[in-house]
């Protein structure tokens, strides 16, 4: 049922993601499909009527009526730890979207793509990761993922397999604590970290940066300084620090 612009959609499967992130899997009857990038806004309702929306960017692309979703639960937060610990298969939400048509990248192009994500704004870079994968469109494609730590990495496995195959390159980052044998440096991403990760600017690369807002702003300040062109760069701020 659509009311306004919101769909009835139902939650059919909830898995860990990492001990503080989940994906979701909700079906939306009348899904129009989605580009890679973009995101849903999705609508909760307490049984007093009181209502809480909040966005949430695609892991999913494409046609399918089932959408991914993974949330990363802020301590304090509103919604998200309802999200990530209380909601069921079978429960029911409400959808708006997909929404926003900067923040995307479609199949067909051939320069290089270099992604970007701190925590849980690997989101929408995997719809994108994925969409180059199913398309083998030859664009080559990187990926600097920051995590705080080993265990913090939504979409670990997937990822691993994607570097393996050759699609998608990832360099991974470790803000806090690496896992064992790693030998490379512990902390904030600089600039030589970032330098030394992504496609260097002769490749002129079309860049995304996703993630908390500081982590966006340092990292978009960053590639600006290194020489990327800042209209080659584009970012989604998630919220908070
Ligand atoms: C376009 C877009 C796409 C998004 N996609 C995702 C996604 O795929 N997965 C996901 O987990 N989140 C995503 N977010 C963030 C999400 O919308 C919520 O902001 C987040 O889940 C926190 O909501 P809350 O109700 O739990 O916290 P709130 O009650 O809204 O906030 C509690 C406190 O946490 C701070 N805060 C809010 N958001 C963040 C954040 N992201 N990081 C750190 N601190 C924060 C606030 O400033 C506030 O102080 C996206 C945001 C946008 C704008």
């Amino acid at each position: 049922m659509i009311v306004g612009d919101w769909r009835a959609a139902r939650v059919v499967d909830v898995s860990d993601a990492t001990a503080t992130a989940r994906v979701l899997r909700v079906t939306v009857p009348g899904w129009p499909g989605s580009d890679p990038g973009q995101h849903v806004d999705i609508r909760l309702t307490a049984e007093d009527g009181y209502q809480a929306v909040r966005s949430y960017s695609l892991g999913s692309y494409g046609a399918d009526d089932t959408i991914e979703l993974a949330v990363d639960e802020i301590p304090e937060g509103e919604v998200s730890p309802y999200l990530v610990r209380d909601v069921r298969p079978g429960d029911e939400l409400e959808v708006k979207g997909p929404l926003g048509g900067y923040f995307v990248w479609r199949a067909g192009g051939v320069d290089p793509v270099q992604l970007i994500a701190g925590g849980s704004g690997i989101v929408p870079l995997m719809a994108m990761a994925r969409a180059r994968t199913d398309a083998a469109t030859g664009a080559p494609f990187r990926l600097l993922y920051s995590v705080r730590t080993g265990g913090d990495a939504i979409y670990r496995d997937e990822l691993g397999m994607l570097s393996e195959s050759g699609g998608v390159a990832v360099t991974w980052a470790y803000t806090r604590a690496a896992p064992p044998g790693w030998d490379g440096r512990v902390g904030r991403l600089d600039r030589a970290g970032i330098e030394a990760a992504i496609w260097s600017t002769d490749r002129m690369p079309a860049v995304y940066v996703c993630g908390p807002t500081g982590f966006v702003e340092h990292v978009a300040d960053t590639l600006v300084e290194l020489g990327h062109d800042a209209r080659r760069i584009k970012t989604e701020r998630f919220g908070g620090a």
